[in-house]
């Protein structure tokens, strides 16, 4: 039986808290027949106390050798003052630029039980379930020039720069037609082709990809303007969105508030398939951050981080089976009323982060 290397980096703030609820879960795949080979080691702010640095060689040489990595949260106010280079979001740039981690995925969807809780109404988000694929190591985040320069007349002119190139398209683009043939079987390009040259680029490549190589799968184009506008007037009509880092920065932020709380997101970072494995380097992280306001308190809802575990399942070890039911034990456990404060409905009793790992172990 292939062994699934598992590092476990919790980091801090709330993220120890949601990741010792994973930790049960884990425990439970274990007893039942699904192993995994766990580590666990420092990062963010945790590591800095520890070693100086957000995160230390040897957790990256065991990040490199992990089929895949389960990240909580870094930073807070304790590392405010710490030098730039070794600030605690340090530790998870290093990470997605070291294992080459280009596709972002973040799904959106919509418990029925949660529907309520959502910015839209009810009947426009019950059932929601999309899959925004964003690019996350090109774009205008890294293009160079990017910089602020002084003029003569001591006015100041800043530069960014939209960069693609044809190969970070077509990986890109692969991510999402693959993940679309095992969902809904449609993608939606997002990009401003009617102003940006990359977006006639992104265009191009996207439409070449599809009829070379996923003929079967349904391909629209979208402008990310619209695409934004749909998102809130309609987003069932959606499958899997791909764009780009910056577009991608905003529409899946749209999407998250579709669905509730922060709480509840779940997102993997992908890297390149190595041809002679197989297998792909991965990141699994909740979308929320530390939330040093309830750190240390037991009221961190640790669905966004069981649900990143039940992402790895899915997409680094194949295991679909594993993967659905736990997302059934999740829907079922809100269904039952079984709730943190930031999902409760208003007045209700609401639960700590351990009964909602405790009740999530007990419906599997
Ligand atoms: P970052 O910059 O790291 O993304 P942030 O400033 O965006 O952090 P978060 O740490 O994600 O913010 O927290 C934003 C708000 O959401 C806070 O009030 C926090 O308490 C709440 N929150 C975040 N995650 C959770 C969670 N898992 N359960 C309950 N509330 C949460
Ligand atoms: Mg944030």
């Amino acid at each position: 039986m292939a062994t699934h290397k598992l590092l476990l980096l919790p980091g801090d703030g709330i993220g120890p808290e949601v990741m010792r609820e994973v930790e049960k879960i884990v425990g439970w795949f274990a007893r039942n027949g699904v192993g995994f080979e766990t580590e666990a080691d420092l990062v963010g702010g945790a590591a800095y106390d520890a070693h100086g640095v957000s995160i230390s060689e040897a957790a990256m040489a065991r990040a490199q050798e992990a089929d895949a990595v389960l990240f909580g949260a870094v930073g807070g106010p304790k590392w405010d003052g710490v030098p730039y280079a070794v600030r605690p979001e340090a530790g998870l740039l290093r990470l997605r630029k070291d294992l080459g981690l280009f596709a972002n995925l973040r799904p959106a969807i919509c418990y029925p039980a949660l529907a309520d809780a959502s910015s839209l109404k009810r009947e426009v988000v019950e059932g929601l379930d999309i899959m925004i694929v964003r690019e996350l190591t090109g774009g205008v985040y890294f293009g160079e020039p990017k910089e602020i320069v002084t003029l003569e007349d001591g006015s100041q002119r800043a530069v960014d720069t939209q960069l693609y190139t044809t190969g970070e398209i077509e990986r890109i683009a692969r991510v999402a037609f693959d993940l679309a043939g095992k969902r809904r079987n449609k993608v939606s390009s997002a990009e401003k082709s009617n102003v940006m040259k990359t977006g006639v680029l992104w265009r191009q490549i996207v439409t070449r990809i599809h009829r070379e190589e996923f003929p079967a799968t349904q391909l629209e184009h979208v402008l990310a303007d619209n695409c934004a506008m749909q998102l809130v007037r309609n987003p069932k009509q959606f499958d899997v969105i791909v764009t780009d880092n910056l577009f991608g920065d905003i529409l899946s932020d749209i999407a998250a508030m579709l669905t509730g709380s922060l709480g509840m997101l779940p997102s993997a970072s992908l890297g390149a398939v190595d041809p002679k494995t197989g297998s792909r380097k991965a990141l699994y992280e909740p979308v929320h951050g530390s939330a040093p306001d309830i750190a240390g308190k037991g009221l961190a809802n640790p669905i966004a981080m069981i649900g990143s575990f039940g992402m790895a399942l899915r997409y680094s070890f194949g295991l679909i089976e594993a993967a659905d039911m736990l997302d059934r034990a999740i829907a079922n456990v809100l269904a039952s009323g079984t709730r943190t404060r930031d999902i409760a409905a208003p007045g209700a009793n609401a639960v700590g982060t351990q009964e909602i790992g405790d009740a999530i172990v007990k419906e599997l």
